[in-house]
């Protein structure tokens, strides 16, 4: 009969055993732009606004991306400006 290990043995062989709530919320992704003190997203700035949008020129949601709510929206404000200026593309086919 096979040994079960228990889940003692198994936290020390570096098996995660019940995910504790603490681990969760310390790995959570904090916003980017609080963090570095983004007050303005320049529409302009391409370099920057490549990084949030995905391969298919779509914006991710909040819930993805990790952005606090003021800085989502000024940065999905950039994109949409940046598009029109067409520096960013609407869709990619
Ligand atoms: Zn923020």
């Amino acid at each position: 009969m096979a040994k079960v290990p228990t889940s003692e043995q198994m936290e020390i062989q570096g098996v995660r055993v019940g995910v504790p709530r603490r681990a969760f919320l310390k790995s959570r992704r904090f916003c980017r732009f609080c963090r570095e003190r983004v007050e303005f997203i320049d529409y302009k700035d391409l370099g920057l606004l490549a990084q949030w949008v995905t391969e298919r020129g779509r914006i991710p949601p909040r819930r993805i991306n990790g952005n606090c709510a003021r800085h989502q929206k000024q940065l999905a404000t950039a994109i949409k400006r940046a598009r029109i200026m067409g520096i960013l593309p609407f869709v990619v086919q």
